[in-house]
């Protein structure tokens, strides 16, 4: 069923959450949009201009190390200060509320993490862009340490002190999924019995594959994205209205 218009929506999906044990959010760009953040991959996205940089490419170039470094320190000082959304904080409050037992995400953007959620609840699909780590050791390093090396070398990344390349957590093109991640987003997607995509066109596998796995289990399952999706036939309810407008009132006071 689509939702016909705002209030229905609000409706709708209040009635699958009041009637649901286990709420599973997974969540993709839309979600972030309101919070400041393009989706790198719509039209007219970033990455219509740009092409990102493959995996195999930063392993193989210096050249191409330093130019992702460049562009991320150019999108810290863009949209670096983003605070969460309505989205986020609705969510935020489900997890709180101990409806919701974690968020998936396709996001990068650490924002359900600032919203409230234990970091061991968020699992990400394509990793995150707010530190980095060392492809070599996993040794943690923050950004800022990064960028202040970048810049006293002369525009050169710098490497970990076990010699491996440091990049950013994000899983770029190329790269291989993260099975932890993959693994426990399978298990939330097992144990819910309300599955809800938020912000998120569904194209890109396996991460898609989440909402049909739900389905087939017997969760009920929600869309909202201001598209269409190839899976809002087989939803319970389609919300195609501005997401923080629809996951407002589901914000709790704290
Ligand atoms: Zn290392």
């Amino acid at each position: 069923m689509i939702a016909p218009d705002l209030n229905a929506a609000v409706a709708g999906l209040t009635r699958l959450i009041e009637q649901s044990e286990s709420v599973v959010p997974f969540t993709g760009a839309g979600i972030s949009t309101e919070c400041g953040i393009p989706d790198f991959r719509s039209p007219g996205g970033i990455w219509t201009k740009m092409q990102p940089i493959p995996f195999d490419a930063f392993l193989a170039s210096k050249d191409m190390r330093a130019e992702a470094w460049r562009r991320r320190f150019a999108m810290e000082d863009e949209f670096g200060g983003a605070q969460p959304g309505r989205g986020h904080r609705a969510l935020a409050s489900l997890y709180r509320a101990g409806k919701a037992p974690g968020v998936i995400t396709q996001n990068i953007d650490n924002l359900h993490q600032a919203s409230g959620v234990a970091a061991e609840h968020v699992v990400e699909l394509h990793g995150n862009t707010t530190y980095a780590t060392c492809l070599d050791c996993a040794e943690r390093y923050e950004l800022a340490w990064v960028r202040e090396q970048f810049e006293h070398a002369g525009g050169r990344a710098p490497d970990c002190r076990c010699g491996g390349y440091i990049k950013t957590a994000t899983i770029s093109f190329g790269q291989a999924m993260p099975e932890a991640a993959m693994r426990r987003a399978e298990e939330l997607t097992l144990a819910c019995d309300l599955f809800v995509s938020i912000g998120s066109s569904l194209v890109v596998w396996p991460a898609a594959g989440f909402p049909l796995m739900a389905k087939r289990n017997g969760a009920r399952l929600a869309i909202i994205n201001r598209d269409p999706t190839e899976f809002d036939d087989i939803a319970d309810l389609v919300v195609r209205e501005d997401i923080g407008s629809v996951l407002a009132p589901f914000i709790a006071a704290t």
